[in-house]
């Protein structure tokens, strides 16, 4: 509480959580993520060379225009209906907004555009970027008849994840603690055995697991209306394809990693996404799942190498930037293999180039 005189600056998170655990207890590394990060996005642009973090979208304008193309070539495949959205989850700056849905006008597809954002502050720079977007808190307001073409860039890796840890007492939830002001993990106090997959209930001490309800949470909405109302997705993030051990957790400040724990709310809190879980929730509720694949792979087989080439010819003394951009999102040592691409298409609708056979 403020005593008189004092500053009525609001508090920071670190002082909010370290009152809420002295006075409660420990707080679930869910909460401890979730909090994070929506107190991190809120306040700051974390995007591009002078923020925290750069993105795809952000090296080159091919990232955007090619996910246009795709979008476009599926939408050709399923017999251009005339109505359908766009949508795009935590669209960042807006640039792979603005660079698909050029692409896209090119073949004639113009849809609606819808952002699911959470921050006022990126808010604003992505009206600069696409004027006339539809704001939605989460999933549960779009759009509920026309076909949805549903884009996604490092948007679920935000998302808060939750990790169980065996002890010599069983599985446990990991959780945050204190010691003396210091934020640290602890394992919680309830049994969390039937929390865990069956393979994994004798694990050794120490083994950590981990999962984020809020992914499988946004892929059943997501996956549910493709099934009913057709359409088609594709969500970009880095992660792996099955459930493995260990905590995947990290935090990037200013292009540096940092320790998580270091300091909520001020550093960009991720997880690696497990693709192979999202897949089966897709084709629980009837979505095609076309395939995960690396991000290098696809976007050489929708023909970043020909646009690189194009746009050289075009501006030759940007050639040797656009080599490297392209080395950048395409290169197996770069973005190319960690980041996978998964494709849905839902109820209706064909087609989906760059997943293979
Ligand atoms: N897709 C962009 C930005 C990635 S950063 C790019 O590739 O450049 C993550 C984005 O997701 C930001 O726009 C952030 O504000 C948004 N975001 C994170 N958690 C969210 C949540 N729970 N609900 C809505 N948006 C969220």
């Amino acid at each position: 509480m403020n005593g008189a005189g004092s500053s009525t600056e609001p508090d920071d998170l670190g002082t909010i959580f370290r009152r809420l655990i002295r006075n409660t207890g420990p707080i679930s590394l869910t909460q401890y993520m979730g909090e994070s990060n929506t107190r991190y996005y809120a306040s700051r642009d974390p995007l591009g060379q002078g923020g925290d973090f750069v993105t795809a979208p952000e090296i080159s304008q091919m990232f955007g225009e090619l996910i246009g193309l795709w979008l476009a070539d599926v939408w050709i495949n399923s017999g251009k209906p005339d109505y359908v959205h766009y949508v795009e989850l935590g669209p960042g700056r807006g640039t792979l907004a603005k660079d698909a849905l050029r692409a896209m006008k090119r073949y004639g597809l113009e849809p609606e555009v819808h952002f699911v954002e959470g921050s006022s502050a990126l808010k604003e720079v992505q009206q600069e970027a696409v004027p006339g977007a539809r704001y939605h808190d989460d999933l549960s307001t779009l759009p509920p008849d026309d076909p949805l073409l549903i884009v996604g860039n490092e948007f679920l890796d935000a998302l808060p994840v939750r990790q169980m840890v065996k002890t010599a007492d069983g599985w446990r939830e990991r959780e945050i603690a204190l010691q003396e002001d210091a934020f640290v993990f602890a394992a919680g106090n309830r049994p969390m055995d039937a929390a865990v997959p069956e393979d994994w209930r004798d694990a050794e001490d120490g083994t950590i697991l981990e999962t984020s309800p809020a992914q499988a949470a946004v892929m059943y909405e997501l996956a549910g209306r493709l099934s009913d109302q057709g359409g088609a997705a594709l969500l970009f993030d880095y992660g792996h394809a099955e459930l493995q051990a260990g905590s995947t957790l990290q935090a990037v400040r200013g292009h540096q990693k940092v320790d998580p724990l270091a300091m909520p709310g001020e550093a960009d809190l991720t997880a690696l996404v497990e693709f192979g879980t999202l897949a089966r929730i897709a084709q629980s509720r009837e979505v095609c799942w076309i395939g995960t694949v690396e991000q290098g792979a696809w976007l050489q087989a929708l023909g970043i190498d020909a646009r690189t080439q194009a746009l050289s010819q075009a501006a030759p003394h940007h050639a040797e930037d656009l080599r490297a951009a392209r080395d950048r999102l395409v290169e197996a040592d770069q973005m190319g293999a960690l980041f996978k691409v998964m494709g849905l298409t839902g109820h209706g609708w064909h087609g989906g180039a760059g997943f293979g056979s």
